[in-house]
């Protein structure tokens, strides 16, 4: 055990969390000494103060990082392997106290939690497995003068900037790679979710991480700090999840340096049942597509195309479904679906749902914030929703399922393929070969043939169009850490 323990803070009674920034292998309040609160969304109660960093913080945690890029860069691949390994097992360990601090800060259930805490764990062993099988080639130039041998050096310093929905599996999709890859690393996690973060990087550092490999930069006001970093001269790598708003300001800082990026942006994703799908299977995958994390995930199933034949079946088992989920607070073992992160969100999704019924969407259940405190938003079912209502458009981030009937499958790509998003698409047939037919067609960088969830620390995660830049997990988010190098010679 590292960590001493007062750097140690409980949360709601329940855990100890280090609540300092993490640079250089130590805790340490903020340059400024300043803090910021961080709240549970199912009350608005202060769960801790964090502290607040401000540029200077920023660029001392790079120069932590950069301080330590050698001896990371050259530990052996099973060292990292290991030490990466030793950290999916404490993550298990420390399952339900991790589950309970997403759950308190974040707001979702904690079945929810649970399955994202096993998630996240998955991603420190997959990359400990993948690390140490990395592998060059060996090649011939054409005109035979040449050998080439093409081999992966770290690609350096790496900025990663976690997005408050999956706080810890966002972190660790990017940590562990990032690691097994030999870069060493500075964590911007989201304001609103600082705590999982810093408790990953406890549990690192309890498992022995060598200092400056993570270091954790926690901050109110983003804009500056994350600029400060991306314009330091050592930083070589952004990666980077969340909107793509925010991104596309990311983006144009980062070509100033011409860092490389690696981009997981925002989603529009369709779920279409078509007249030969197994209505009850695609109900279950409505359910988990659209309600976990309460409908805030990149790849929450953002509208429904539903064939005219299957179309009220469909919706009649989708209010019966949606109407049962029991909303409460995250850490209750009774809640099925927590509050939304903020009264902000709140009132978005109260927006884009008062837009689709204006526009003449009928919501058949839900479709209103309660009174009283917390920022909850009941499960909604909106039929009848025409092509113009902004739902259809942006990202609802809420348990908002709005219902679109189809005729024919000619009318079908069009309609949803129509978005500047291209993260995930959902299809449901029990035609296998024209289900892959119909996803070779899909705008999309995923496709769930018959399945609500397509997250898995094995596949190439990631999206096309405005969805993002390149893939995490699988071999392919190893190599987003890694630039290859070739040795031209001949013998
Ligand atoms: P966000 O873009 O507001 O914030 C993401 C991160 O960027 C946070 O750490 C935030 O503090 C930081 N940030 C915000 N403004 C910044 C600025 N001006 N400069 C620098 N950093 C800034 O997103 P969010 O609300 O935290 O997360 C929700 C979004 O993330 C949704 O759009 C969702 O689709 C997306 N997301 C995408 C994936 C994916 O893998 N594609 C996964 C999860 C979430």
């Amino acid at each position: 055990m590292t960590i001493v323990d007062e750097v140690l803070v409980p949360v709601a009674d329940a855990i100890d969390v280090p609540t300092d920034l993490f640079v250089a292998g130590a805790w340490r309040p903020a340059d400024s000494g300043r803090r910021f609160e961080v709240s549970d969304p199912a009350t608005g109660a202060v769960l801790a103060t964090v502290a607040d960093a401000d540029t200077a913080d920023a660029v001392a945690a790079v120069e932590a990082a950069d301080a330590a890029a050698a001896g990371w860069a050259t530990t052996s691949p099973r060292s990292r392997a290991d030490l990466l390994m030793r950290a999916f097992d404490l993550m298990h360990e420390r399952s339900e106290d991790l589950a309970l601090l997403i759950s308190l800060e974040n707001g979702k259930s904690l079945a929810d939690a649970r399955g994202e805490v096993a998630y996240a764990a998955e991603f420190f062993r997959w990359y400990a497995e993948e690390g140490v099988r990395l592998r060059g080639q060996v090649g011939h130039s054409p005109s035979g003068a040449n050998r080439l041998l093409v081999g992966y050096q770290p690609v350096g310093v790496s900025v990663l900037v976690t997005p408050w929905n999956f706080p810890a599996a966002m972190a660790t999709r990017k940590i562990a790679p990032a690691l097994a890859a030999g870069c060493t690393t500075v964590l911007k996690p989201a304001a609103e979710t600082p705590l999982t973060a810093l408790a990953v990087a406890a549990l690192l550092e309890e498992v022995g991480l060598p200092h400056g490999v993570l270091n954790v930069v926690t901050c109110s006001r983003p804009g500056p700090v994350v600029e400060a970093m991306l314009r330091h001269r050592r930083t070589r790598m952004l990666s980077f999840t969340g909107s793509t708003e925010v991104g596309r300001v990311l983006l144009r800082t980062a070509a100033d340096s011409v860092l490389k990026c690696a981009m997981e942006l925002g989603g529009n994703a369709p779920f279409v049942v078509l007249a030969d799908a197994d209505v009850e299977a695609a109900l279950d995958g409505a359910m988990v597509a659209k309600m976990r994390n309460g409908g805030q995930a990149c790849t929450a199933a953002n509208r429904f195309y539903v064939h005219s034949s299957v179309h009220d079946a469909f919706v009649d088992g989708l209010i019966a479904r949606m109407a049962a989920v029991r909303v409460g607070p995250g850490p209750d073992e009774d809640t099925e679906c927590g509050p939304l992160i903020n009264d902000r969100a709140v009132s978005k999704v109260d927006l884009l749902v008062r837009d689709a019924v204006q526009r003449g969407a009928r919501a058949m259940i839900g479709g209103r914030a309660p009174e009283g405190p917390g920022s909850f938003y009941p499960p909604t079912v909106l039929v009848d929703v025409p092509a113009d209502a902004r739902v259809l458009h942006e990202e609802v981030f809420g348990p908002v399922a709005p219902v679109v009937r189809f005729e024919q499958e000619d009318d079908l790509m069009p309609m949803v393929n129509d978005t500047d998003f291209g993260l995930v698409s959902y299809l449901y047939t029990r035609d296998l070969a024209r289900g892959l037919r119909l996803a070779e067609r899909l705008e999309s960088g995923m496709v769930g043939l018959n399945r609500g969830l397509v997250s898995d620390p094995a596949a190439p995660f990631g999206g096309t169009k405005q969805s993002g830049l390149g893939r995490e997990g699988s071999t392919e988010g190893l190599l987003e850490f890694l630039e290859a190098q070739y040795v031209a010679t001949s013998w």
